[in-house]
């Protein structure tokens, strides 16, 4: 109440002491004040939330004591001198970004989940897979209705729940088939338990104890996540340390005390904000009020994509395999920026023809024999790319040599050559022989560089760019 005093006093001219001319433009300044001064450091991202929450709460308390009325002490109030549930700003996330667990680490924990529900049970098994898949916060997943399982009118599967940190009830949040299926599953579980109560009372998540009705939620999992997680054997991640004033990689063990339920949030988040999600969508899917609570993720992401670009452009070859050498230490901002604007992406690597990058991809002279061009650079993170389109040249020259039905120009033009095919495996053979001349924990560093610039790198080859879809937090999840 103090603040809002200060605020009145500062930014009107009667200082507030005219009562009756008080108006909700008075409250909107007050929160901007609030915010500008939660942003330039005098108190904390919490302090904010709790000073608009509280004088909320008071405003509302003295119209509801009825103070405001004939002969009381604030006669004459206007009942739009108010704040809206609205207005209360974003809880911050509790850890701040940058603390997303990497692949490696997500990926033991994936395969894991089996001793999760060993040492604990069914439910707290399938509270994380939805905390890993959903990136909610954990009493959203632990409180989620048995009917949590919708379709929006696109016929797009979605989450119901509810975001009570911010007072935001029935939120719906789109999510991929499996997720569905984990729910579906679970669903029937506790329908078969509690056969007798309606569904609208059931939660999907039933606490096994005191629960005969099925209606009361699982408890915290935190506890049971933390035994769980220390009973994973040790999870070996490279890290660069000091010895003797040198940099070196070592492999040393990821410090479990980082692998808590809210990670996963960070890790849902990050990983959307490296596979380029527009923030505005990163914005809705996190359930925030405000873009600056979303973008911190996208500040992280900028300076890992380009420690991760670096890393693998560092391991780069022309058609011919021969290495494009440069700088071991990170390219200049303008070098960086000249990439983006001087190359585009082809099927298995980049092109640098001036007229074909102008055309964005869409004008090559020689449709795309890029392993026979000398504009063509490819680098390791186009491993995956190059075996694929060798066997889709191997598979082409098959079906051609078969019993296709087409004209013989069409399908001389068509045939894939010999040299083509010599070529790209002559590429492949070069990049996998670089990559064995690495020691195993270079080797660990380029393939988590090559993760995270695979995640947000276009889809391009002479054709429209297809339409991005929301990235799957569990890639190498089974079907
Ligand atoms: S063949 Fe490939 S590298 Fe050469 S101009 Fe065409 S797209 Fe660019």
């Amino acid at each position: 109440m103090e603040q809002l005093s200060d605020s009145l006093r500062l930014q009107r001219e009667d200082e507030g002491q005219r009562l009756r001319l008080l108006s909700r433009t008075d409250m909107v300044s007050f929160c901007n004040r609030i915010a500008f001064l939660a942003e330039t450091g005098v108190f904390g991202a919490h302090h904010r939330v709790n000073v608009i929450r509280y004088v909320r709460k008071i405003v509302n308390r003295i119209r509801v004591m009825g103070l405001t009325g004939p002969g009381e002490v604030l006669e004459g109030l206007p009942a739009d001198f108010a704040l809206s549930v609205e207005d209360i700003p974003d809880e911050p996330e509790d850890t701040e970004a940058g603390r997303d667990l990497p692949d490696e680490v997500m990926r033991e924990l994936c395969d894991n989940l089996d001793l999760l529900e060993k040492n604990s049970n069914r439910e707290f098994r399938v509270a994380t897979e939805l905390l890993i898949d959903t990136g909610r916060r954990p009493d959203e997943i632990s409180t989620l209705p048995w009917d949590c399982l919708a379709k929006d009118p696109d016929g797009t599967l979605v989450m119901v729940y509810d975001n009570s940190k911010n007072y935001r009830l029935g939120r719906r949040l789109p999510i991929a088939q499996a997720t569905a299926a984990v729910i579906t599953a679970q669903q029937e579980r506790v329908r078969e338990r509690f056969p007798d109560t309606p569904t609208s009372k059931l939660k999907l998540l039933p606490s096994p104890v005191a629960n005969p009705a099925g209606t009361k939620p699982i408890g915290s999992i935190g506890e049971a996540h933390r035994a769980w997680v220390d009973d994973l054997p040790d999870i070996m991640m490279p890290v660069v340390v000091l010895v003797d004033g040198q940099l070196v990689t070592k492999m040393l063990p990821f410090d479990k005390s980082r692998i808590f339920p809210y990670a996963y949030r960070h890790s849902f988040a990050q990983r959307h904000a490296d596979s380029d999600i527009a923030p505005d969508v990163l914005m809705d899917l996190m359930d925030h009020r405000e873009l600056s609570t979303t973008q911190a993720y996208y500040r992280v992401s900028q300076e890992r994509r380009r420690e991760a670009v670096d890393r693998v452009t560092a391991l780069q070859f022309d058609r011919r395999g021969n290495r494009v050498w440069r700088k071991a230490q990170g390219m200049l901002d303008s070098e960086h920026v000249r990439r983006a604007i001087g190359e585009v992406a082809t099927a298995y690597g980049i092109c640098l023809e001036p007229h074909n990058v102008a055309a964005g991809g869409q004008s090559c002279p020689i449709r795309f024999r890029c392993v026979g061009c000398d504009h063509f650079r490819t680098d390791v993170s186009y491993l995956p790319d190059l075996e694929r389109y060798l066997s889709d040249l191997l598979r082409s020259r098959e079906r051609l040599m078969s019993a296709f039905e087409a004209d013989d120009w069409a399908r001389s033009e068509a045939m894939p050559s010999e040299e083509e095919i010599r070529r790209v495996r002559r590429l492949i053979n070069r990049v996998k022989a670089d990559l064995d001349d690495l020691s195993e924990e270079e080797r660990a560093q380029i393939e988590e560089a090559v993760a995270l610039v695979r995640r947000s790198r276009p889809v391009m080859l002479g054709m429209p760019r297809v339409g991005q879809p929301l990235p799957d937090v569990r890639p190498w999840r089974l079907p």
